[in-house]
Protein backbone atom coordinates (compact mmCIF):
# COMPACT_ATOMS: atom_id res chain seq x y z
CA UNK A 1 0.00 0.00 0.00
CA UNK A 2 3.01 2.47 0.62
CA UNK A 3 3.40 2.74 -3.24
CA UNK A 4 -0.29 3.45 -3.83
CA UNK A 5 -0.12 6.21 -0.50
CA UNK A 6 3.06 7.53 -2.39
CA UNK A 7 1.24 8.12 -5.64
CA UNK A 8 -1.75 9.39 -4.18
CA UNK A 9 0.73 12.22 -2.07
CA UNK A 10 2.15 12.60 -5.71
CA UNK A 11 -0.96 13.34 -7.63
CA UNK A 12 -1.25 16.52 -6.10
CA UNK A 13 0.90 19.34 -5.02
CA UNK A 14 -1.59 20.11 -2.60
CA UNK A 15 -2.67 17.68 0.81
CA UNK A 16 -4.50 14.51 0.84
CA UNK A 17 -6.75 13.94 3.83
CA UNK A 18 -6.58 10.84 5.88
CA UNK A 19 -9.83 10.43 5.25
CA UNK A 20 -9.64 10.68 1.96
CA UNK A 21 -6.82 7.81 1.83
CA UNK A 22 -9.05 6.10 4.05
CA UNK A 23 -11.79 5.52 1.49
CA UNK A 24 -9.68 5.13 -1.29
CA UNK A 25 -7.74 2.22 0.05
CA UNK A 26 -10.69 0.78 1.87
CA UNK A 27 -8.49 0.79 5.38
CA UNK A 28 -8.32 2.43 8.68
CA UNK A 29 -6.75 5.70 9.97
CA UNK A 30 -3.79 3.75 12.11
CA UNK A 31 -3.08 1.52 8.81
CA UNK A 32 -2.76 4.94 6.99
CA UNK A 33 -0.91 6.56 9.68
CA UNK A 34 1.41 3.59 10.05
CA UNK A 35 2.14 3.23 6.19
CA UNK A 36 3.16 6.93 6.04
CA UNK A 37 5.24 6.32 9.42
CA UNK A 38 7.23 4.20 7.62
CA UNK A 39 7.77 6.23 4.39
CA UNK A 40 8.93 9.04 6.52
CA UNK A 41 11.60 6.25 8.31
CA UNK A 42 12.57 5.73 4.53
CA UNK A 43 13.50 9.24 3.84
CA UNK A 44 10.26 10.88 2.74
CA UNK A 45 9.46 14.16 4.37
CA UNK A 46 6.27 14.02 4.58
CA UNK A 47 4.09 16.71 6.77
CA UNK A 48 1.00 16.20 8.68
CA UNK A 49 -1.42 19.02 8.85
CA UNK A 50 -4.47 19.52 10.99
CA UNK A 51 -7.84 19.12 9.07
CA UNK A 52 -5.81 19.47 6.04
CA UNK A 53 -4.17 16.18 5.61
CA UNK A 54 -0.55 15.23 4.02
CA UNK A 55 1.68 16.37 1.66
CA UNK A 56 5.08 15.31 0.79
CA UNK A 57 8.02 17.71 1.27
CA UNK A 58 10.45 15.92 -0.39
CA UNK A 59 11.22 12.38 -1.77
CA UNK A 60 15.03 10.79 -1.33
CA UNK A 61 16.81 9.52 -3.67
CA UNK A 62 16.39 5.81 -3.13
CA UNK A 63 15.72 3.58 -5.64
CA UNK A 64 12.94 0.78 -4.40
CA UNK A 65 9.86 -0.99 -5.50
CA UNK A 66 7.32 1.27 -3.68
CA UNK A 67 9.10 4.45 -5.00
CA UNK A 68 9.56 3.11 -8.89
CA UNK A 69 6.05 1.57 -8.66
CA UNK A 70 4.62 5.35 -7.66
CA UNK A 71 5.89 6.33 -11.54
CA UNK A 72 2.24 6.99 -12.28
CA UNK A 73 2.27 9.02 -15.51
CA UNK A 74 3.33 6.72 -18.26
CA UNK A 75 0.80 4.87 -20.34
CA UNK A 76 2.32 1.80 -20.41
CA UNK A 77 6.04 1.33 -19.69
CA UNK A 78 6.13 0.37 -15.94
CA UNK A 79 2.87 -1.27 -16.02
CA UNK A 80 5.18 -3.99 -14.48
CA UNK A 81 8.19 -3.13 -13.01
CA UNK A 82 11.27 -5.19 -12.09
CA UNK A 83 13.43 -4.19 -9.55
CA UNK A 84 16.06 -5.85 -7.62
CA UNK A 85 19.06 -3.39 -5.74
CA UNK A 86 21.84 -5.40 -7.46
CA UNK A 87 21.71 -7.06 -10.39
CA UNK A 88 24.60 -8.77 -13.36
CA UNK A 89 23.03 -7.22 -16.16
CA UNK A 90 19.06 -5.32 -16.33
CA UNK A 91 19.11 -6.31 -19.78
CA UNK A 92 20.20 -10.19 -19.11
CA UNK A 93 17.19 -10.26 -16.49
CA UNK A 94 14.94 -8.71 -19.20
CA UNK A 95 15.52 -10.95 -21.76
CA UNK A 96 14.87 -13.75 -18.91
CA UNK A 97 11.81 -12.30 -17.57
CA UNK A 98 10.97 -11.88 -21.93
CA UNK A 99 11.60 -15.67 -22.35
CA UNK A 100 9.18 -16.30 -19.26
CA UNK A 101 6.41 -14.23 -20.42
CA UNK A 102 6.78 -10.93 -19.24
CA UNK A 103 4.66 -8.13 -20.81
CA UNK A 104 5.27 -5.45 -23.22
CA UNK A 105 6.90 -1.90 -21.48
CA UNK A 106 8.43 -4.09 -18.55
CA UNK A 107 10.50 -1.74 -16.86
CA UNK A 108 13.52 -3.55 -15.21
CA UNK A 109 15.98 -1.34 -12.26
CA UNK A 110 18.96 -2.02 -10.34
CA UNK A 111 20.34 0.46 -7.97
CA UNK A 112 23.52 -1.66 -8.63
CA UNK A 113 25.03 -3.23 -12.00
CA UNK A 114 27.56 -5.16 -11.01
CA UNK A 115 28.12 -6.72 -14.78
CA UNK A 116 26.80 -3.82 -16.86
CA UNK A 117 27.84 -4.67 -20.87
CA UNK A 118 28.22 -1.73 -23.61
CA UNK A 119 28.27 -2.66 -27.28
CA UNK A 120 30.39 -5.42 -28.46
CA UNK A 121 31.00 -7.06 -24.92
CA UNK A 122 32.76 -3.85 -23.10
CA UNK A 123 31.61 -3.13 -19.56
CA UNK A 124 29.88 -0.50 -18.44
CA UNK A 125 30.34 0.61 -14.64
CA UNK A 126 27.29 1.67 -12.52
CA UNK A 127 28.31 2.26 -8.86
CA UNK A 128 25.42 2.01 -6.44
CA UNK A 129 23.35 5.05 -4.93
CA UNK A 130 24.64 7.18 -7.35
CA UNK A 131 23.64 5.48 -11.21
CA UNK A 132 20.94 4.50 -13.32
CA UNK A 133 20.63 0.96 -14.80
CA UNK A 134 16.89 0.39 -16.01
CA UNK A 135 15.54 -1.66 -19.46
CA UNK A 136 12.79 -1.42 -21.24
CA UNK A 137 11.22 -4.53 -22.37
CA UNK A 138 9.61 -4.07 -25.79
CA UNK A 139 7.36 -6.65 -28.16
CA UNK A 140 7.18 -4.48 -30.85
CA UNK A 141 5.36 -5.65 -34.20
CA UNK A 142 7.99 -4.20 -36.75
CA UNK A 143 10.45 -5.93 -39.10
CA UNK A 144 13.12 -7.06 -37.50
CA UNK A 145 15.44 -5.00 -40.13
CA UNK A 146 13.98 -2.05 -37.89
CA UNK A 147 14.38 -3.31 -34.41
CA UNK A 148 18.15 -1.23 -34.47
CA UNK A 149 16.57 1.74 -34.75
CA UNK A 150 14.88 1.83 -31.37
CA UNK A 151 18.57 3.00 -29.87
CA UNK A 152 17.77 5.82 -31.51
CA UNK A 153 14.53 6.22 -30.10
CA UNK A 154 15.50 5.89 -26.97
CA UNK A 155 18.41 8.16 -27.55
CA UNK A 156 16.18 11.36 -27.94
CA UNK A 157 14.43 10.10 -24.89
CA UNK A 158 16.92 10.22 -22.67
CA UNK A 159 18.47 13.25 -24.03
CA UNK A 160 15.65 15.34 -23.55
CA UNK A 161 14.62 13.83 -20.18
CA UNK A 162 18.38 14.58 -18.57
CA UNK A 163 17.93 17.98 -20.22
CA UNK A 164 14.72 18.53 -18.78
CA UNK A 165 15.99 17.53 -15.19
CA UNK A 166 19.41 18.76 -15.14
CA UNK A 167 18.44 21.79 -17.10
CA UNK A 168 22.33 21.82 -18.94
CA UNK A 169 22.34 21.26 -23.12
CA UNK A 170 22.64 18.04 -23.67
CA UNK A 171 23.70 16.60 -26.58
CA UNK A 172 24.54 13.26 -28.59
CA UNK A 173 26.90 11.50 -29.81
CA UNK A 174 26.46 9.08 -32.63
CA UNK A 175 25.07 6.66 -32.38
CA UNK A 176 23.87 6.24 -28.75
CA UNK A 177 26.19 8.20 -26.28
CA UNK A 178 24.83 10.35 -24.56
CA UNK A 179 26.50 13.76 -23.63
CA UNK A 180 27.41 16.42 -21.75
CA UNK A 181 30.23 19.29 -22.43
CA UNK A 182 31.59 16.27 -24.52
CA UNK A 183 31.94 13.71 -21.88
CA UNK A 184 29.88 10.64 -21.53
CA UNK A 185 26.82 10.82 -19.17
CA UNK A 186 24.67 7.64 -20.64
CA UNK A 187 24.81 4.94 -22.50
CA UNK A 188 22.67 2.41 -24.34
CA UNK A 189 22.58 -1.60 -25.19
CA UNK A 190 19.70 -2.23 -27.55
CA UNK A 191 19.50 -6.41 -27.79
CA UNK A 192 17.02 -8.42 -29.64
CA UNK A 193 15.43 -11.74 -30.10
CA UNK A 194 13.86 -12.55 -33.16
CA UNK A 195 13.15 -14.80 -36.08
CA UNK A 196 13.82 -14.32 -39.79
CA UNK A 197 10.27 -11.92 -39.79
CA UNK A 198 9.34 -11.52 -36.20
CA UNK A 199 10.96 -9.99 -33.54
CA UNK A 200 10.17 -12.15 -30.13
CA UNK A 201 11.23 -8.99 -28.03
CA UNK A 202 13.40 -6.03 -28.15
CA UNK A 203 15.37 -4.94 -24.74
CA UNK A 204 16.73 -1.81 -24.62
CA UNK A 205 19.01 -0.75 -21.97
CA UNK A 206 19.93 2.24 -20.25
CA UNK A 207 22.75 3.72 -18.28
CA UNK A 208 22.81 6.84 -16.86
CA UNK A 209 25.48 8.33 -14.37
CA UNK A 210 23.43 10.68 -12.11
CA UNK A 211 25.58 11.61 -9.14
CA UNK A 212 28.34 9.35 -9.54
CA UNK A 213 31.80 11.49 -8.46
CA UNK A 214 34.50 9.40 -9.16
CA UNK A 215 35.02 7.02 -12.62
CA UNK A 216 37.56 4.69 -12.93
CA UNK A 217 40.82 5.82 -14.55
CA UNK A 218 40.25 4.64 -17.75
CA UNK A 219 36.77 6.52 -18.05
CA UNK A 220 37.86 9.53 -16.68
CA UNK A 221 38.89 11.17 -19.62
CA UNK A 222 35.50 10.48 -21.46
CA UNK A 223 33.21 10.47 -18.73
CA UNK A 224 30.91 12.27 -16.27
CA UNK A 225 28.04 12.32 -14.74
CA UNK A 226 24.39 14.63 -14.24
CA UNK A 227 25.88 16.26 -10.89
CA UNK A 228 29.51 16.68 -11.96
CA UNK A 229 28.14 18.98 -14.97
CA UNK A 230 25.06 20.95 -13.23
CA UNK A 231 25.94 20.91 -9.67
CA UNK A 232 22.40 19.15 -9.07
CA UNK A 233 21.26 15.87 -7.41
CA UNK A 234 18.53 14.78 -9.22
CA UNK A 235 16.65 12.22 -8.36
CA UNK A 236 16.73 9.35 -10.28
CA UNK A 237 13.31 8.22 -10.09
CA UNK A 238 11.93 11.26 -10.97
CA UNK A 239 14.57 11.04 -13.86
CA UNK A 240 13.43 7.31 -14.95
CA UNK A 241 9.87 8.58 -15.00
CA UNK A 242 10.13 11.83 -17.56
CA UNK A 243 12.66 9.62 -19.83
CA UNK A 244 9.80 6.98 -19.96
CA UNK A 245 7.34 9.65 -20.73
CA UNK A 246 9.37 10.92 -23.26
CA UNK A 247 10.03 7.19 -24.61
CA UNK A 248 6.55 6.51 -24.98
CA UNK A 249 5.84 9.56 -27.18
CA UNK A 250 9.03 9.06 -29.37
CA UNK A 251 8.17 5.35 -29.88
CA UNK A 252 4.53 6.19 -30.92
CA UNK A 253 5.78 8.46 -33.49
CA UNK A 254 8.23 5.72 -34.19
CA UNK A 255 6.11 3.19 -34.93
CA UNK A 256 3.86 5.16 -37.24
CA UNK A 257 6.74 5.13 -39.83
CA UNK A 258 8.98 2.13 -38.38
CA UNK A 259 12.12 4.70 -39.65
CA UNK A 260 13.08 7.67 -37.72
CA UNK A 261 12.34 10.42 -40.92
CA UNK A 262 10.18 12.63 -38.42
CA UNK A 263 13.70 12.31 -36.09
CA UNK A 264 16.11 13.19 -38.23
CA UNK A 265 16.26 16.73 -37.76
CA UNK A 266 15.94 17.08 -34.19
CA UNK A 267 18.26 14.50 -34.06
CA UNK A 268 21.17 16.35 -35.71
CA UNK A 269 20.48 19.23 -34.15
CA UNK A 270 21.99 17.22 -31.20
CA UNK A 271 24.25 15.28 -32.64
CA UNK A 272 27.79 17.07 -30.93
CA UNK A 273 29.87 15.98 -33.84
CA UNK A 274 27.94 16.89 -36.58
CA UNK A 275 30.19 18.46 -39.33
CA UNK A 276 33.01 17.70 -37.35
CA UNK A 277 36.11 15.39 -38.55
CA UNK A 278 35.42 12.12 -37.48
CA UNK A 279 37.53 8.53 -37.07
CA UNK A 280 35.40 5.67 -37.70
CA UNK A 281 36.68 2.82 -36.33
CA UNK A 282 34.98 0.03 -38.99
CA UNK A 283 36.99 -2.83 -37.92
CA UNK A 284 37.33 -3.69 -41.81
CA UNK A 285 39.34 -0.47 -42.22
CA UNK A 286 39.46 2.32 -40.61
CA UNK A 287 38.63 5.96 -42.03
CA UNK A 288 38.29 9.46 -41.17
CA UNK A 289 35.87 11.85 -43.04
CA UNK A 290 33.19 14.20 -41.80
CA UNK A 291 29.92 13.65 -40.31
CA UNK A 292 26.81 14.78 -41.70
CA UNK A 293 24.26 13.40 -39.66
CA UNK A 294 21.70 11.31 -39.66
CA UNK A 295 19.62 8.81 -42.51
CA UNK A 296 16.02 8.24 -41.75
CA UNK A 297 16.89 4.65 -40.77
CA UNK A 298 19.94 5.87 -38.24
CA UNK A 299 23.15 5.44 -40.34
CA UNK A 300 25.48 8.50 -40.26
CA UNK A 301 26.76 9.91 -43.40
CA UNK A 302 30.35 10.48 -43.71
CA UNK A 303 31.80 12.44 -46.41
CA UNK A 304 35.37 11.17 -46.94
CA UNK A 305 37.86 12.80 -49.04
CA UNK A 306 36.75 10.51 -51.99
CA UNK A 307 33.10 9.76 -51.40
CA UNK A 308 29.94 9.80 -49.13
CA UNK A 309 30.03 6.81 -46.97
CA UNK A 310 27.19 5.42 -45.25
CA UNK A 311 27.74 4.13 -41.77
CA UNK A 312 25.58 1.12 -40.15
CA UNK A 313 25.74 1.64 -36.10
CA UNK A 314 26.29 -2.25 -35.30
CA UNK A 315 30.08 -2.97 -35.85
CA UNK A 316 31.82 0.42 -35.72
CA UNK A 317 32.45 3.25 -33.12
CA UNK A 318 33.49 7.00 -34.28
CA UNK A 319 35.60 8.95 -32.62
CA UNK A 320 36.84 12.47 -33.00
CA UNK A 321 40.59 12.73 -34.74
CA UNK A 322 41.97 13.94 -31.14
CA UNK A 323 39.60 12.26 -28.82
CA UNK A 324 36.04 11.09 -27.59
CA UNK A 325 34.50 13.61 -29.66
P1 LIG B 1 31.94 4.13 -28.24
O1 LIG B 1 31.50 3.96 -29.65
O2 LIG B 1 32.08 5.55 -27.84
O3 LIG B 1 33.10 3.24 -27.85
P2 LIG B 1 30.01 2.44 -27.51
O4 LIG B 1 28.66 2.87 -27.94
O5 LIG B 1 30.68 1.36 -28.28
O6 LIG B 1 30.86 3.70 -27.39
P3 LIG B 1 28.91 1.55 -25.19
O7 LIG B 1 28.69 0.19 -25.62
O8 LIG B 1 27.74 2.51 -25.19
O9 LIG B 1 30.07 2.11 -26.01
O10 LIG B 1 29.54 1.64 -23.72
C1 LIG B 1 30.71 0.98 -23.35
C2 LIG B 1 31.86 1.95 -23.25
O11 LIG B 1 31.50 3.09 -22.47
C3 LIG B 1 33.05 1.34 -22.49
O12 LIG B 1 33.93 0.74 -23.38
C4 LIG B 1 33.68 2.51 -21.76
O13 LIG B 1 34.59 3.18 -22.59
C5 LIG B 1 32.53 3.46 -21.54
N1 LIG B 1 31.94 3.40 -20.18
C6 LIG B 1 31.78 2.34 -19.36
N2 LIG B 1 31.13 2.67 -18.24
C7 LIG B 1 30.86 4.01 -18.35
C8 LIG B 1 30.21 4.95 -17.52
N3 LIG B 1 29.67 4.64 -16.37
N4 LIG B 1 30.13 6.21 -17.98
C9 LIG B 1 30.65 6.58 -19.16
N5 LIG B 1 31.28 5.74 -19.98
C10 LIG B 1 31.39 4.46 -19.59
Amino acid sequence: MKAEILAALRETDGYVSGQDLCKKFGVSRTAIWKAINQLKIAGYEIEAVQNRGYHIVSTPDILSENELRSICKTQWIGNKIYYEPTMGSTNTKAMQLAEEGAPHGTLVVADHQISGRGRRGKKWETPSGTAIAMTFLLRPEINPNNAPMLTIVAALAVRKGIEEKSGVKVGIKWPNDIVINRKKVSGILTEMSAQIDYVNHVVIGIGINVHVHEFPEELQEIATSIYNESGKRINRSALIECICEYFEDYYEVFLSSEDLSEFVKEYNSYMVNLNQSVRVLDPREPFEGKARGITARGELLVDTWESRRLVSSGEVSVRGIYGYI
